[in-house]
């Protein structure tokens, strides 16, 4: 977005509109993070604000500010659908491409004629927002949404609420403040966010510390299941449909377990498998360490996409097959995987 974008959008934002705002299908902390923060700048602002994400998120989420008022499109469709007709401006957060929030919605906001703002960092985002603020350097789009507030002189309209709601997202999104993406910019705005209120301790412990005995189990599970490709530096895991149900598996439980095959010793890309019978797909985490892309991979072989070290896709083969189709592409890749190297 340029200057001038941004005069517009600040102008736009200069008298109280009715605005909805949209996280990802499956929306992890950041989008929600990214969401609640603008639900709350803009409803102090004298907006009418609702939140519509596609589905339910984690319970490990549902304890930040604002987290009560959000709309399922799927399970509160009506009252979803009523707010997006009447909407003027629709907020696109964390996700580059309208197929992100699932066909139901997806249809739905096909035919919104309104202002769509995107605020991303995902790669390749589509063209369809008026207003595109997208960077795929910045760790998170909590970070992206304090800049787009510093750009329309609002850095002072944060408080505890966002404060809180922003905090959360680059904490999740950077894997506490480790991965590559985090800088120094990243620390100096999250210094800035405990100055105005968010607890850094409360909040890890909500988020970090709230496991039920089924998810530490299950957990154990898939650690169990771990296969490691010393020779491809690769490692990956499996969760049948079986074992999620034998350790009664809540949304969320599988957030991070990839991370864990990626924590082997020399390995730099892993993978994750989790079967859903009820959706008929394999879905699948990528992740991987240095210059290996695992969203390029998730996008030529799984349907998906994502980051260069984090991505996702699916699979509408059962999980052997999805698994020996991987295990059949890795090869391909093996001058690839054994030169990967730190930027
Ligand atoms: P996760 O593995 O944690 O679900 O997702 C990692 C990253 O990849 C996130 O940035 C997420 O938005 C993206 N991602 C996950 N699944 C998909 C998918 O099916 N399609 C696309 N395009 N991106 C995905
Ligand atoms: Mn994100």
């Amino acid at each position: 977005m340029k200057l001038r974008d941004f005069k517009e959008v600040k102008q736009l934002l200069a008298s109280p509109k009715k605005i909805v705002l949209v996280p990802h299908r499956n929306p992890d902390g950041d989008a929600i993070g990214a969401s609640l923060a603008m639900y709350h700048y803009l409803n102090n602002k004298g907006h009418k604000v609702t939140v519509v994400a596609p589905n339910d998120y984690p319970n490990f989420l549902k304890w930040m500010p604002g987290s009560k008022d959000v709309l399922k499109f799927d399970m509160q469709n009506r009252q979803a659908k009523n707010a997006i007709d009447e909407a003027s401006i629709i907020f696109l957060l964390d996700f580059n491409a309208l197929h992100r929030v699932g066909s139901d919605m997806e249809n739905t906001l096909k035919d919104f004629i309104g202002n769509f703002i995107m605020i991303d960092h995902h790669q390749q985002p589509d063209d369809i927002a008026k207003y595109l603020f997208s960077d795929t350097s910045i760790c998170s789009t909590c970070q992206m949404v304090y800049h787009f507030l510093e750009k329309l002189d609002e850095v002072t309209a944060i408080d505890n609420e966002i404060a809180t709601c922003l905090y959360t997202g680059i904490m999740t999104d950077t894997g506490s403040f480790r991965f590559a993406s985090t800088t120094s910019v990243t620390h100096r705005i999250i210094a800035d966010l405990i100055d105005n209120g968010a607890n850094n301790a409360s909040i890890h412990n909500h988020v970090y510390d709230t496991n039920s005995y089924g998810r530490l189990q299950l957990l154990g599970c898939a650690l169990s299941n771990l296969i490691v490709i010393h020779k491809l530096k690769t490692a990956y895991i499996t969760l049948t449909q079986k074992e999620l149900d034998e350790f009664n598996y809540q949304k969320g439980d599988t957030e991070g377990v990839v991370n864990y095959a990626l924590s082997v010793e020399n390995v730099i890309f892993a993978a994750i498998f989790i079967e859903d019978v009820e959706q008929k797909i394999v879905k699948i985490s990528l992740r991987s360490k240095g210059s290996f892309s695992v969203n390029e991979f998730a996008r030529n072989h799984f349907n998906g996409g994502g980051h260069d070290n984090a991505a996702g896709g699916r699979s509408e083969v059962s999980l052997d097959a999805t698994v020996s189709k991987f295990l059949k592409i890795l090869p391909g890749y093996k001058t690839e995987l054994l030169n990967s190297y730190e930027a």
